[in-house]
């Protein structure tokens, strides 16, 4: 996370956090890869969007119990 890293060191001057945003901000997108996160670590592969879940399957498969889930097999 240098981008964050590097923001935290030019916050208090104004003009130069600026430009440093205008060219380093993440972009906001529309579609694609970044669209859906896991609400819980935040990774962008393998989410379970079924029933607008949003964990990634690694985490489904920790709180697919505390959520309702139960194992059939
Ligand atoms: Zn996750």
């Amino acid at each position: 996370m240098s981008y964050l890293k590097n923001r935290g060191q030019i916050q208090n001057k104004p003009l130069k956090l600026a430009r440093f945003e205008r060219f380093n901000k993440s972009k906001v997108r529309k579609f694609g890869k970044n669209i859906h996160r896991c609400r819980k670590c935040g990774k962008s592969r393998g989410i379970v969007r079924q029933y607008e879940l949003l964990y990634c399957r690694q985490c489904f498969r920790e709180e697919a119990e505390k959520l309702g889930f139960r194992k059939y097999t």
